[in-house]
Protein backbone atom coordinates (compact mmCIF):
# COMPACT_ATOMS: atom_id res chain seq x y z
CA UNK A 1 0.00 0.00 0.00
CA UNK A 2 2.39 2.08 0.77
CA UNK A 3 4.43 1.35 -2.22
CA UNK A 4 1.79 2.10 -4.30
CA UNK A 5 1.20 5.43 -2.93
CA UNK A 6 4.43 6.40 -3.29
CA UNK A 7 4.39 5.34 -7.17
CA UNK A 8 0.80 7.66 -7.58
CA UNK A 9 3.48 10.11 -5.83
CA UNK A 10 5.75 10.12 -8.26
CA UNK A 11 3.72 9.86 -11.18
CA UNK A 12 1.79 12.81 -10.04
CA UNK A 13 5.21 14.54 -10.24
CA UNK A 14 5.70 13.61 -13.47
CA UNK A 15 2.41 15.05 -14.84
CA UNK A 16 3.09 18.16 -13.01
CA UNK A 17 6.88 18.19 -14.89
CA UNK A 18 5.24 17.70 -18.37
CA UNK A 19 2.72 20.55 -17.85
CA UNK A 20 5.34 22.77 -16.27
CA UNK A 21 7.08 22.31 -19.78
CA UNK A 22 4.85 22.19 -22.56
CA UNK A 23 3.78 25.90 -23.76
CA UNK A 24 0.85 25.80 -26.66
CA UNK A 25 2.45 26.55 -30.12
CA UNK A 26 3.61 29.74 -31.43
CA UNK A 27 1.75 30.27 -34.68
CA UNK A 28 4.38 31.79 -37.18
CA UNK A 29 2.72 34.05 -40.05
CA UNK A 30 5.06 35.53 -42.42
CA UNK A 31 3.90 39.15 -43.58
CA UNK A 32 6.88 39.72 -45.76
CA UNK A 33 10.64 39.00 -46.10
CA UNK A 34 11.50 40.86 -42.94
CA UNK A 35 8.33 40.65 -41.03
CA UNK A 36 6.91 37.33 -38.85
CA UNK A 37 4.02 37.70 -36.32
CA UNK A 38 4.06 34.94 -34.10
CA UNK A 39 0.38 34.60 -32.83
CA UNK A 40 0.12 33.39 -29.13
CA UNK A 41 -3.21 31.65 -27.48
CA UNK A 42 -6.00 34.20 -26.60
CA UNK A 43 -6.77 32.99 -23.54
CA UNK A 44 -6.01 34.88 -20.13
CA UNK A 45 -2.81 33.85 -18.63
CA UNK A 46 -4.02 30.42 -16.95
CA UNK A 47 -2.40 26.97 -15.56
CA UNK A 48 -3.13 25.73 -19.38
CA UNK A 49 -1.43 28.10 -21.43
CA UNK A 50 1.09 28.88 -18.46
CA UNK A 51 1.06 32.60 -19.52
CA UNK A 52 1.77 31.90 -22.97
CA UNK A 53 -1.18 34.17 -24.44
CA UNK A 54 0.06 36.97 -26.93
CA UNK A 55 1.86 37.89 -29.90
CA UNK A 56 4.80 38.93 -30.72
CA UNK A 57 6.12 40.77 -34.13
CA UNK A 58 9.32 39.74 -35.43
CA UNK A 59 11.35 42.17 -37.57
CA UNK A 60 14.86 41.37 -38.96
CA UNK A 61 17.46 44.17 -39.77
CA UNK A 62 20.14 43.65 -40.82
CA UNK A 63 22.37 42.27 -38.43
CA UNK A 64 19.81 41.58 -35.73
CA UNK A 65 16.35 41.02 -34.75
CA UNK A 66 13.78 44.02 -33.74
CA UNK A 67 11.15 42.24 -31.25
CA UNK A 68 7.77 43.99 -29.84
CA UNK A 69 6.87 42.79 -26.81
CA UNK A 70 8.47 39.73 -24.75
CA UNK A 71 6.05 37.69 -22.93
CA UNK A 72 5.39 36.96 -19.68
CA UNK A 73 7.88 35.38 -17.95
CA UNK A 74 11.53 33.89 -18.83
CA UNK A 75 10.77 30.82 -19.89
CA UNK A 76 7.67 32.22 -22.44
CA UNK A 77 10.63 34.32 -24.41
CA UNK A 78 12.29 31.39 -24.56
CA UNK A 79 10.03 29.85 -26.19
CA UNK A 80 9.14 32.79 -28.46
CA UNK A 81 12.96 33.08 -28.96
CA UNK A 82 13.06 29.19 -30.19
CA UNK A 83 10.24 29.81 -32.81
CA UNK A 84 12.38 32.86 -34.03
CA UNK A 85 15.66 30.75 -34.28
CA UNK A 86 13.95 28.60 -36.73
CA UNK A 87 13.41 32.16 -38.77
CA UNK A 88 16.36 33.90 -38.22
CA UNK A 89 19.37 32.82 -37.00
CA UNK A 90 20.37 36.73 -36.08
CA UNK A 91 20.08 37.52 -32.83
CA UNK A 92 17.67 39.56 -30.87
CA UNK A 93 19.28 43.35 -30.22
CA UNK A 94 15.95 45.29 -29.59
CA UNK A 95 13.00 44.53 -27.36
CA UNK A 96 9.76 47.43 -27.94
CA UNK A 97 7.31 47.19 -25.68
CA UNK A 98 3.62 48.37 -26.24
CA UNK A 99 2.27 48.73 -22.82
CA UNK A 100 2.87 47.63 -19.12
CA UNK A 101 0.84 44.97 -18.85
CA UNK A 102 2.94 41.59 -17.06
CA UNK A 103 1.83 39.44 -19.97
CA UNK A 104 3.55 42.20 -22.84
CA UNK A 105 7.26 42.28 -20.97
CA UNK A 106 8.40 40.23 -17.82
CA UNK A 107 9.59 37.88 -20.50
CA UNK A 108 12.34 40.62 -20.60
CA UNK A 109 14.95 39.20 -18.14
CA UNK A 110 15.22 36.68 -20.92
CA UNK A 111 16.32 38.95 -23.76
CA UNK A 112 19.50 40.00 -21.51
CA UNK A 113 21.33 42.72 -23.69
CA UNK A 114 18.72 44.21 -25.60
CA UNK A 115 17.72 47.27 -26.23
CA UNK A 116 14.78 47.73 -25.13
CA UNK A 117 11.81 50.52 -25.78
CA UNK A 118 8.80 51.57 -23.90
CA UNK A 119 6.87 54.85 -23.22
CA UNK A 120 7.95 56.95 -20.01
CA UNK A 121 4.20 55.64 -18.01
CA UNK A 122 5.08 52.23 -18.60
CA UNK A 123 8.46 52.19 -17.71
CA UNK A 124 7.34 53.85 -14.18
CA UNK A 125 4.73 50.93 -14.18
CA UNK A 126 7.05 48.08 -13.98
CA UNK A 127 10.00 50.30 -11.34
CA UNK A 128 6.50 51.21 -9.48
CA UNK A 129 4.34 47.96 -9.44
CA UNK A 130 6.59 45.09 -11.57
CA UNK A 131 6.61 42.72 -8.50
CA UNK A 132 2.75 42.82 -7.99
CA UNK A 133 2.73 41.91 -11.76
CA UNK A 134 4.87 39.27 -11.00
CA UNK A 135 2.62 37.55 -8.04
CA UNK A 136 -0.22 38.09 -10.35
CA UNK A 137 1.30 35.72 -13.42
CA UNK A 138 2.74 33.51 -10.76
CA UNK A 139 -0.73 33.24 -9.35
CA UNK A 140 -2.59 32.46 -12.10
CA UNK A 141 -0.38 30.23 -13.89
CA UNK A 142 0.53 27.99 -10.95
CA UNK A 143 4.29 28.59 -11.78
CA UNK A 144 6.68 29.86 -9.16
CA UNK A 145 8.28 33.54 -10.04
CA UNK A 146 9.22 34.22 -7.39
CA UNK A 147 13.01 34.72 -8.99
CA UNK A 148 11.98 36.70 -11.87
CA UNK A 149 14.08 39.79 -12.50
CA UNK A 150 12.27 42.95 -13.53
CA UNK A 151 13.76 44.80 -16.55
CA UNK A 152 13.37 48.57 -16.68
CA UNK A 153 13.06 49.98 -20.39
CA UNK A 154 16.57 51.82 -20.84
CA UNK A 155 14.65 54.47 -23.58
CA UNK A 156 11.90 55.96 -22.98
CA UNK A 157 9.61 57.68 -24.99
CA UNK A 158 7.57 60.55 -23.97
CA UNK A 159 3.56 60.83 -23.73
CA UNK A 160 1.76 61.26 -26.97
CA UNK A 161 4.55 61.96 -28.88
CA UNK A 162 5.74 59.89 -32.48
CA UNK A 163 9.57 59.20 -32.75
CA UNK A 164 10.73 58.33 -36.12
CA UNK A 165 13.86 55.70 -36.19
CA UNK A 166 16.01 53.68 -38.09
CA UNK A 167 17.10 50.71 -36.34
CA UNK A 168 19.77 48.53 -37.88
CA UNK A 169 18.34 49.51 -41.54
CA UNK A 170 14.39 49.10 -40.36
CA UNK A 171 12.34 52.45 -40.90
CA UNK A 172 9.88 52.71 -38.22
CA UNK A 173 7.64 54.91 -36.18
CA UNK A 174 7.09 54.26 -32.55
CA UNK A 175 3.64 56.44 -31.66
CA UNK A 176 2.50 57.39 -27.76
CA UNK A 177 -0.83 57.82 -27.69
CA UNK A 178 -3.55 59.53 -26.01
CA UNK A 179 -4.74 56.90 -23.40
CA UNK A 180 -6.68 54.09 -25.23
CA UNK A 181 -5.87 51.06 -23.37
CA UNK A 182 -3.85 52.20 -21.03
CA UNK A 183 -2.05 55.40 -20.05
CA UNK A 184 0.98 54.63 -21.89
CA UNK A 185 0.11 52.53 -25.26
CA UNK A 186 2.93 52.59 -27.69
CA UNK A 187 2.64 51.27 -31.06
CA UNK A 188 5.33 50.25 -33.59
CA UNK A 189 4.41 51.64 -37.02
CA UNK A 190 6.72 50.53 -40.40
CA UNK A 191 6.03 53.18 -43.19
CA UNK A 192 7.66 50.91 -45.50
CA UNK A 193 5.93 47.98 -45.07
CA UNK A 194 2.60 49.37 -43.91
CA UNK A 195 2.14 47.16 -41.08
CA UNK A 196 1.08 48.26 -37.46
CA UNK A 197 2.00 46.66 -34.48
CA UNK A 198 -1.02 48.06 -32.07
CA UNK A 199 -0.22 46.49 -28.41
CA UNK A 200 -3.68 45.88 -26.85
CA UNK A 201 -5.27 48.87 -28.61
CA UNK A 202 -6.38 46.70 -31.30
CA UNK A 203 -7.46 43.31 -30.31
CA UNK A 204 -9.02 40.91 -32.81
CA UNK A 205 -11.57 37.70 -31.51
CA UNK A 206 -11.90 38.67 -28.76
CA UNK A 207 -12.90 41.27 -26.07
CA UNK A 208 -11.07 44.40 -25.28
CA UNK A 209 -9.89 45.42 -21.50
CA UNK A 210 -11.25 49.09 -20.74
CA UNK A 211 -9.87 48.70 -17.35
CA UNK A 212 -6.93 50.62 -17.17
CA UNK A 213 -8.12 52.52 -20.14
CA UNK A 214 -10.23 55.57 -20.95
CA UNK A 215 -12.76 54.45 -23.77
CA UNK A 216 -13.66 57.99 -25.41
CA UNK A 217 -10.26 58.78 -26.17
CA UNK A 218 -9.27 55.06 -26.97
CA UNK A 219 -12.21 55.36 -30.24
CA UNK A 220 -9.89 58.73 -31.37
CA UNK A 221 -6.76 56.84 -31.20
CA UNK A 222 -8.34 53.94 -33.37
CA UNK A 223 -9.45 56.60 -35.52
CA UNK A 224 -6.03 57.87 -35.78
CA UNK A 225 -4.56 54.27 -36.86
CA UNK A 226 -7.38 54.56 -39.47
CA UNK A 227 -5.35 57.48 -41.17
CA UNK A 228 -2.72 55.06 -41.82
CA UNK A 229 -2.03 53.19 -44.96
CA UNK A 230 -2.85 49.70 -43.50
CA UNK A 231 -1.65 46.91 -44.60
CA UNK A 232 -1.63 44.84 -41.86
CA UNK A 233 -2.33 45.04 -38.49
CA UNK A 234 -0.59 42.84 -35.49
CA UNK A 235 -3.35 43.27 -32.82
CA UNK A 236 -2.05 42.56 -28.83
CA UNK A 237 -4.09 38.96 -28.86
CA UNK A 238 -5.42 37.16 -31.79
CA UNK A 239 -5.54 36.77 -35.40
CA UNK A 240 -3.85 39.35 -38.12
CA UNK A 241 -6.09 42.11 -38.69
CA UNK A 242 -7.10 43.93 -41.99
CA UNK A 243 -8.10 47.53 -42.66
CA UNK A 244 -11.79 46.49 -42.34
CA UNK A 245 -10.98 44.73 -39.05
CA UNK A 246 -10.47 47.92 -37.73
CA UNK A 247 -12.92 49.61 -38.91
CA UNK A 248 -15.34 47.39 -37.17
CA UNK A 249 -13.57 47.02 -33.98
CA UNK A 250 -13.86 50.62 -33.81
CA UNK A 251 -17.69 50.49 -34.02
CA UNK A 252 -18.32 48.15 -31.67
CA UNK A 253 -16.12 49.89 -29.38
CA UNK A 254 -17.43 53.48 -30.02
CA UNK A 255 -21.36 51.89 -29.78
CA UNK A 256 -20.40 50.63 -25.83
CA UNK A 257 -19.18 54.00 -25.21
CA UNK A 258 -22.55 55.74 -26.93
CA UNK A 259 -24.56 53.13 -25.25
CA UNK A 260 -23.82 53.67 -22.04
CA UNK A 261 -23.84 57.34 -22.12
CA UNK A 262 -27.17 57.70 -23.45
CA UNK A 263 -28.38 55.71 -20.46
CA UNK A 264 -26.31 57.61 -17.98
CA UNK A 265 -27.89 61.16 -19.41
CA UNK A 266 -31.26 59.84 -19.68
CA UNK A 267 -31.31 58.65 -15.72
CA UNK A 268 -30.58 55.00 -16.08
CA UNK A 269 -28.71 52.81 -13.91
CA UNK A 270 -25.62 50.81 -14.89
CA UNK A 271 -27.79 47.76 -15.38
CA UNK A 272 -29.39 48.92 -17.68
CA UNK A 273 -26.64 48.80 -19.93
CA UNK A 274 -26.30 45.26 -20.27
CA UNK A 275 -29.74 45.20 -21.80
CA UNK A 276 -29.29 47.69 -23.86
CA UNK A 277 -25.90 46.60 -25.48
CA UNK A 278 -25.94 44.49 -28.35
CA UNK A 279 -24.78 41.64 -26.51
CA UNK A 280 -24.85 39.48 -29.10
CA UNK A 281 -21.71 41.12 -30.68
CA UNK A 282 -20.02 40.95 -27.76
CA UNK A 283 -20.57 37.38 -26.45
CA UNK A 284 -19.25 35.54 -29.92
CA UNK A 285 -15.77 37.02 -28.81
CA UNK A 286 -13.84 35.54 -26.81
CA UNK A 287 -13.06 36.30 -22.91
CA UNK A 288 -16.97 37.43 -22.63
CA UNK A 289 -17.51 36.66 -19.12
CA UNK A 290 -13.82 38.00 -17.69
CA UNK A 291 -14.39 41.01 -18.98
CA UNK A 292 -18.24 42.20 -19.83
CA UNK A 293 -18.36 42.87 -16.17
CA UNK A 294 -15.53 45.20 -15.14
CA UNK A 295 -15.69 46.90 -18.79
CA UNK A 296 -19.34 48.29 -17.88
CA UNK A 297 -18.06 49.30 -14.69
CA UNK A 298 -15.17 50.82 -16.15
CA UNK A 299 -17.19 53.06 -18.66
CA UNK A 300 -19.94 53.77 -16.24
CA UNK A 301 -17.56 55.35 -14.41
CA UNK A 302 -15.61 57.25 -17.27
CA UNK A 303 -19.28 58.46 -18.38
CA UNK A 304 -20.51 59.60 -14.82
CA UNK A 305 -17.54 61.55 -14.52
CA UNK A 306 -16.88 63.53 -17.89
CA UNK A 307 -20.98 64.20 -17.09
CA UNK A 308 -20.49 65.39 -13.68
ZN1 LIG B 1 -3.00 44.83 -22.11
Amino acid sequence: MKRNFGVFIALLMCAGAASANSFPDVKVQKINDRLYALLGPTDPPNKQNLGYMNNNLVIIGNKGVILVDAGSHKAVAEHIDAAIKKITSKPITHVLITHHHPDHHLGLEYFDGAQVIASEFCAKQITDNGRSMVSFMSRNTGLSLRGAKLVVPQEKLAPRSRQAMEIDGIKLELISTETAHTDGDMMVWLPEDGVLASGDILVHSINPSFRDGNLKKWVGVVDDILKLPLKTIMPGHGPLMQRQDVVEFRALIADFYKVVEGIYKAGGVEADVRKKLDMAKWEKLGRFDDMMGGNINKVWLEVEEANF
